[in-house]
């Protein structure tokens, strides 16, 4: 078993470390081992924190013997690299944070920490984040383990790969517009995007500060209970996290579903789409309708069709408030050729971001300049709420909403990196649920053959705000019912 010990769940790397069946030290040796061995090919990893590792597993070993312990005790962890980790670098996947050496831990790290957890490393993503593929990392694509000529998705692509290709035990992204669900999709793992509020944002490298939000990134939907549990609750060093209780998520681990109402969105699966991934979203609702749930098809969210253009206008503008930061002066890349400050200021920012943070930090500051705040800006703040009320309203009749993750599977690298705009497609089915505030996750629910390759489909469940259980609890029904989790990808 001893070189199997990456392929565990975290769940199940629990059990064996409390039965001292296992050491965390083995078990974060053999992850690091598999590291070593498929990430030269796959690019998972910015940041492999060996040294730190292994002490935390000596640690977590001895609290194990004294019969300590937390949720997520001696079981190694990697993290998106836009989680601030003191004494490991945090580059969120630019130049302009290469060296960056945060002195504090985020959040949801002293979280991890508290709950044993082994900080195995730092996971590629898109340059902070905004992206769909981690092509736009500044240092180096990531592959998808499932064919390693196509893209993982992202922007927490390294996360979802890590987990697909078992470098990791169990992971965290971060979701903006849809970068956990997106890549969790086409890796074929679970990820979950939380509600915004449930998890702080406190030391998460900011991006869109009312869309961003920590989650989960997992081999199974256990996992995801169990990571979840970890991670949220009240931090008053974010004023949006929220003051309510959190419940014991894997309490909605039932396997039940008897009469839960589950309405099909018919945005979210339009009538264009490739016949393989239809299939795909077909096969999985007459599992749910199996199980006993009760599915109405023809629902209708018309406003999604402007979700995309609210998207690109309220994401750039506040990340081009939030990018102001880098300026060269406090920390993070800074250039000193110039004969002014001004221009130093230029060229670190110049050169220290690429090509898409530029277009975002110009997108967004013209739509937040006078004159163009209240024909931009200000309407898309409206749109928001039109798109917000639909979720209420169809959350009257439904428990759960249903759609597909993304129109595509995997597609190849280089494919969508000359326009942006194919690339912004990628997160049509994504990008409400951050808009709305609510949660959503990406299930694996099959595969579909492309040019003699299996890529993995994710579908797509939403809830009402702060409902995270109802998505819990019906994908451990299907997932109790199928065996698309278990699938790994050759090598
Ligand atoms: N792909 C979307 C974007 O580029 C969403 C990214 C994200 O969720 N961080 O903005």
């Amino acid at each position: 078993m001893a070189d199997e010990l990456h392929r565990l769940t975290a769940h199940e790397a629990r059990k064996l470390l409390s039965n001292r069946e296992v050491s965390s030290v083995e078990l974060t040796q053999a992850v690091l081992d598999r590291i070593a061995a498929v990430d030269d090919r796959l690019g998972a990893y910015l940041t492999v924190s060996d040294e730190l590792a292994l002490a935390q597993a000596a640690d977590a070993d001895t609290s194990l013997s004294n019969g300590g312990g937390g949720l997520l005790t001696g079981v190694p962890v990697s993290v998106k690299d836009n989680m601030c980790t003191k004494g490991i670098r945090t580059t969120c996947g630019s130049r302009m944070l290469e060296t960056f050496v945060p002195p504090y831990d985020g959040h949801v790290i002293s979280r991890l920490r508290d709950a044993g957890a082994v900080l195995i490393g730092k996971t590629n993503m898109d340059e902070f984040a905004m992206g769909s593929s981690v092509e736009h990392s500044a240092f180096k694509p990531t592959h998808n383990p499932w064919a390693l000529d196509r893209v993982p998705g992202g922007s927490s692509g390294g996360s979802a790969a890590a987990i697909a290709a078992d470098e990791a035990i169990i992971a965290l992204g971060s979701d903006t517009g849809g970068s956990i669900r997106q890549p969790a999709s086409l890796c074929g793992v679970v990820g979950l995007k939380p509600t915004y509020g449930r998890v702080s944002r406190y030391g998460l490298v900011a991006f869109g500060s009312s869309l961003d939000q920590i989650g989960p990134i997992t081999k199974d939907v256990r996992d995801c209970a169990l990571m979840l549990n970890v991670i949220s609750g009240h931090d008053e060093r974010d004023a949006t996290s929220v003051e309510m209780d959190v419940p014991d998520f894997t309490e909605a681990l039932t396997g039940d579903i008897k009469g839960l109402r589950v309405g099909v969105v018919d945005e979210y699966l339009p009538d264009d789409l490739d016949a393989g991934v239809r299939g795909v979203a077909e096969a999985a609702l007459a599992e749910l309708e199996s199980l006993g749930a009760s599915i109405e098809r023809g629902v209708s969210l018309p406003n999604t069709k402007y979700a995309l253009a609210c998207y690109y206008i309220i994401a750039p503008s506040e990340a081009s408030a939030n990018l102001a930061r880098y300026d060269g002066v406090k920390y993070g890349y800074s250039y000193q050729d110039g004969d002014s400050m001004w221009a130093n200021m230029d060229g670190t920012r110049q050169h220290g971001f690429g090509d898409e943070v530029k277009r975002r930090i110009m997108l967004g500051t013209y739509t937040l300049s006078t004159g163009y705040y209240d024909a931009y800006y200000l309407k898309a703040l409206k749109v928001r709420t039109l798109i917000r009320q639909e979720f209420d309203e169809a959350f009257e009749r439904f428990d759960v909403l249903f759609g597909l993750v993304s129109p595509t599977p995997a597609f190849r690298l280089g494919e969508k990196t000359d326009d942006p705009f194919e690339m912004y497609l990628s997160d049509v089915f994504t990008l409400p649920t951050n808009i709305a505030g609510i949660p959503g996750m990406s299930l694996p629910a099959g595969f579909v053959e492309q040019d003699g390759q299996l890529l993995p489909v994710g579908i797509q469940l939403l809830a009402k705000p702060f409902d995270e259980a109802s998505i819990l609890r019906t994908a451990y029904a299907y997932e109790q019912a199928t065996s698309w989790h278990t699938e790994r990808p050759p090598g």
